[in-house]
């Protein structure tokens, strides 16, 4: 464990601005850290690499985890359909084809690449949970590689995507400089992350489900995102809004604090309903980047 002093981009002090905790797996205690300069937040203290796998080990985990067991899991499932229709439309119009190479990176499960694949796409996943792994196997027939073979390979791609991957990632510039090098020229690179500048962010403070820590290191808004894109050669093209994360999100944080479902339900419609006013205040968002 690390205790986060200073921004790593800029060295900047940090400052905190919330002590919350691990909701999911262990109640243990963690800060959000800010820098004044970048508005980057990050998760203090900061676990090592090799210490992270115990924080995965829920049933609960449900990105990693397939069967539903509740209504709210049953919802979530749904809304996952939607939104893989979603993220192929949005693909294909950002890089302006129908088929091409894609690689997934923190695939989870595999659902995302195997929307592609059956749309005739080349696919390709990375996933550090190798449990997640096996089952993607097993669905899909489509294996996955780690982090390091992918850092280690040389095969390019017209899209590379991360969904609600970047924020668990170390190190993500080092990620960043490596999908510069693994884009085809025209290659277009779409990244979907929480937005704690979201309303439903400012409404539930430290208890908002989406900090997620220590699983999330990193948290981000638009503007500290472009800044940490800029300096690694993108340019953000797009924004869109995720409009179904506000209620997810939202019912998960009232769940953590003992209200009810239905005053996150609340909570959610109204974070929904002001990111219709303002993009920036969507619960999570998607930026396409060239
Ligand atoms: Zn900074």
């Amino acid at each position: 464990m690390i205790n986060q002093t200073n921004c790593p981009l800029c060295k900047s002090e940090l400052k905190k601005v919330h002590t919350t905790k691990d909701f999911l797996v262990t109640g243990e205690n963690f800060d959000i850290m800010e820098c004044p300069n970048c508005r980057l937040r990050l998760t203090s203290p900061f676990p090592d690499k090799d210490a992270m796998g115990r924080y995965y080990e829920s049933d609960e985990y449900i990105s990693h985890a397939d069967k539903s067991k509740n209504v709210f899991d049953l919802v979530y499932n749904l809304v996952r359909s939607t939104m893989l229709g979603r993220k192929r439309n949005l693909v294909e119009k950002a890089v302006g084809k129908k088929i091409g190479s894609i690689l997934d990176i923190g695939c989870g499960t595999g659902h995302f690449v195997n929307t592609m694949r059956e749309n005739g796409w080349k696919v390709s996943g990375v996933e550090v949970s190798s449990k997640a792994g096996e089952l993607m196997n097993n669905q899909f027939g489509v294996s996955i590689i780690s982090p390091d073979e992918w850092l280690n390979s040389h095969e390019k791609y017209d899209v590379i995507t991360c969904w609600h991957s970047l924020e668990h990632v170390h190190e993500p510039w080092i990620y960043l400089e490596k999908i510069r090098a693994t884009l085809n020229h025209d290659g277009v690179l779409i990244v979907a992350l929480p937005n704690y500048e979201s309303t439903d962010a400012g409404k539930y403070g430290a208890d908002w489900a989406a900090y997620d820590t220590p699983r999330h290191l990193y948290h981000f808004t638009p503007s500290s995102l472009e800044k940490i894109m800029f300096a690694n050669e993108f340019l953000i093209d797009e924004i869109h809004r995720m409009p179904f994360d506000a209620f997810y999100i939202s019912i998960l944080s009232a769940r953590h604090t003992g209200r009810s479902a239905i005053s996150g339900m609340w909570n959610g419609f109204i974070s929904w309903f002001s990111a219709l006013l303002n993009k920036e205040k969507c619960s999570s968002l998607i930026y396409v980047m060239k």
